[in-house]
């Protein structure tokens, strides 16, 4: 599972870290989120608004959060942590 969900708000579907409430698939019509574009909004939870684009800012910073959790591991950390002995 990814940290963020999607949420239709202002014309535009919006990324957002900000939890759900309990049990809740999206977030009520209303509930004010913080979107990943730096935006302050009232989720629209209506069907139509699922229809809606994607912001673009939010879309990329979905993706660079997703490639950060799938292609990490790469040795690189334990290899700096290996040279950060006495010198
Ligand atoms: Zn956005």
């Amino acid at each position: 599972m990814y940290p963020f969900h999607w949420v239709p708000a202002a014309g535009q579907r919006h990324a957002s870290l900000d939890e759900r409430p309990d049990g809740a698939l999206a977030y009520p019509s209303g509930t004010e989120v913080s979107t990943l574009c730096g935006a302050q909004l009232a989720a629209d939870n209506s069907v139509l608004a699922w229809f809606w684009e994607s912001c673009v800012p939010c879309a990329d910073e979905t993706r660079r959060i997703a490639s950060e959790r799938t292609g990490g591991g790469r040795g690189d950390q334990s290899a700096r942590s290996a040279r950060n002995g006495r010198s």
